[in-house]
Parts: C-alpha cells; sequence; structure tokens
C-alpha cells in the first residue's frame, strides 16, 4: 500500500500523491466492510468504480464490470496511517533490523516488547529473525512505472487490464482514482519482465511507454517518468492460514501471503487475525 509524492517533475503535478504499489481494493469480508465504512465516513477511502477496461493486441477492447474497487484520495497509504492513528507510540520511516527471542522474551533491535507482530513478505521477514525458517511462497517481482503527462490526451478510463501483452498487466489513470483527473498514469509491468529489470528498474521505461502509447492511441511522451521495483509483489499461492506464530514467543507473521491472499483484504484479516492471537496469547 505504497504512495508516493511526485517531486521535482517540473510539473504542476508536484507535491501530488500517486499510488505505486497497490491500485485499489475490493471488500467482501464483513469485518473487512466495517472497516472500509469507517474509513468511508471519515473521509480517507471512497468508492472508486466498478468498471475497467480491458485491452488486447487492438487496444481498448470494452469494459468489463465487477465489484467496487476502492480507492483512497490520500493514496492507499494514508489508510494504514488512519487506522495506526489511534495507537500511542508509531514510528514511521524506521527499519527494524533484528527481532529476536529469549525464552518468552521478545526483543526488536535489543529493545524488550510484548510481542512482535511480522507484517510483511517472508523473504523481508526472514532477514529479521531465525524464528521464523520456514521458506514460504515464492513471490513474483512488478515493476511500477508513473507517467506525469502534460495533459489527458487518452480516451476516459479508470484503469486497463493488459491482456496478452509481454511488457503490461495493468494502466491505471491516478486521476481517475484520486479524483483530480490530474494526467498521470501508473502502468505495472509484466512479471517475466519485471524480473529481468530488477537490477535496472529504469531500463524498463522505454518499452512501457509504448507499449501505453499502444495501448491507449496516444502519441504523447509523458513529462516525468519513474520506474519503482516491488521485488516481492505477489506471493503465488497464499496460505489459506491466516498467519503464523512462533510456538514459544509472542512472534507472529501476518500478510497477503495468508488468509487466501494477495489481496489488501486478506492482508488486513490476517494482520486483524494475528494482532487477536497476540492478544489471547498475552492475556490482554
Ligand atoms: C505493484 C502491486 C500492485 C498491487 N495491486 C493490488 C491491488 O490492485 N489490489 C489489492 O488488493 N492488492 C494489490 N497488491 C497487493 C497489496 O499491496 C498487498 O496485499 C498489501 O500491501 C500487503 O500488505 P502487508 O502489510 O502485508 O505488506 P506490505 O504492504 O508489503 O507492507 C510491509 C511494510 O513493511 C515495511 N518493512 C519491510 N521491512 C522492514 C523493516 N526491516 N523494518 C521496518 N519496516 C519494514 C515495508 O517498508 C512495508 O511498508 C499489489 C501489490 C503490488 C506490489
Amino acid at each position: 500500500m505504497a504512495s508516493m509524492t511526485l517531486r521535482g517533475t517540473g510539473t504542476p503535478c508536484d507535491g501530488r500523491v500517486v499510488d505505486i504499489g497497490a491500485s485499489y481494493f475490493t471488500v467482501s469480508d464483513p469485518g473487512f466492510a466495517a472497516v472500509v465504512d469507517a474509513l468511508q465516513d471519515a473521509g480517507v477511502v471512497r468508492p472508486w468504480t466498478t468498471g475497467f477496461h480491458v485491452a488486447g493486441p487492438e487496444g481498448l477492447a470494452g469494459i468489463k464490470s465487477g465489484a467496487w474497487r476502492y480507492a483512497a484520495p490520500g493514496g492507499l497509504r494514508s489508510v494504514v496511517e488512519a487506522l495506526a492513528a489511534p495507537l500511542p507510540d508509531v514510528r514511521l520511516d524506521t527499519e527494524v533490523k533484528r527481532v529476536e527471542a529469549a525464552d518468552d522474551r521478545v526483543l526488536v533491535d535489543g529493545q524488550p516488547a510484548g510481542a512482535a507482530a511480522l507484517c510483511l513478505p517472508h523473504p523481508q521477514a526472514r532477514r529479521l529473525t531465525s524464528r521464523f525458517d520456514f521458506a514460504g511462497p515464492v513471490w513474483e517481482p512488478v515493476m511500477a512505472v508513473t507517467c506525469v503527462f502534460a495533459e489527458s490526451s487518452w480516451p476516459e478510463i479508470d484503469g486497463v487490464f493488459v491482456n496478452d501483452d509481454p511488457v503490461l498487466t495493468w494502466i491505471a489513470d491516478d486521476g481517475s482514482r484520486r479524483g483530480d483527473q490530474a494526467p498521470v498514469l501508473v502502468a505495472h509491468v509484466h512479471p517475466v519482465l519485471s524480473a529481468r529489470h530488477l537490477g535496472d528498474p529504469q531500463s524498463v521505461i522505454p518499452a512501457a511507454i509504448a507499449t501505453i502509447q499502444r495501448v491507449l492511441d496516444i502519441r504523447d511522451y509523458p513529462q516525468w517518468v519513474e520506474a519503482k521495483r516491488w521485488a516481492f509483489a505477489k506471493p503465488l499461492g497464499a496460505e489459506p492460514a491466516e498467519y503464523w506464530m512462533d510456538e514459544e514467543a509472542p512472534i507472529g507473521l501476518a500478510g497477503d501471503a495468508f488468509a487466501g491472499g494477495p489481496r489488501i483484504e486478506a492482508a488486513w484479516l490476517s494482520g486483524h487475525q494475528l494482532g487477536a492471537a497476540l492478544a489471547t496469547r498475552l492475556g490482554a
């Protein structure tokens, strides 16, 4: 649920937030629906659309309807910030280097903690602790290419599923998503091509722009472009289990590789259930 504030683009879009990770989320679980209702009442999220275009080799080919997709006017990161706001001590931009357990005590970077809920992809969790030593799923990479144009010269779209294409799988209109109609697109690069460019994400930009131009039938070049690498974007074969918890110490792992993933709703369910299980274990 990553959002980026545009800076140094040399365009009027500087200072604007763009979603460069998940594009939207859907809701089916009643518990998650209650959380989303409250977020909607607070103006943090809004229903975005029920229909996305599909594109094939010939370009746009109609709209596919589905469930409501939700977006956040302030970027999806603002959802996490809103949910964390009532907590007494939240430290952002703080890298945790080590999570250890001695008997039933947990140490986070050497500091005692009541419990540790690691809510991140398995490979990142494994770097933090030896308590968690099973392999977990294979993770697909994705590059997200953000393009800021001078103006929107493309057809009216919310997002486009790009089918049977070796370069892109998806294009989101971030102006539609955010509701300000800014001329910003975010394209997701095919996982196979992403894997080839992991060492140099920006090298994927020319192919991504050419594919955006073909799919949306535009000639314009963006005024500013940046590619962001997500090495662990999508777990293949998420577990039905909702979380993992250490048998001895109150350390758990949650995320969208659990609860049937790989979606924001699964990550919420997983983290919520792990939190409840840790609270029960601590007798809270
Ligand atoms: C390109 C892309 C597109 C997606 N599209 C969709 C979509 O359209 N709909 C949908 O429902 N889902 C989508 N997803 C999936 C969605 O983003 C995930 O389900 C969700 O973000 C998982 O949440 P999480 O909290 O488990 O993990 P993450 O969102 O990965 O959060 C983990 C956090 O831990 C932090 N972290 C890692 N290591 C450390 C450390 N050592 N110290 C401190 N912090 C650390 C990271 O910086 C990160 O902020 C997409 C994902 C990607 C990458």
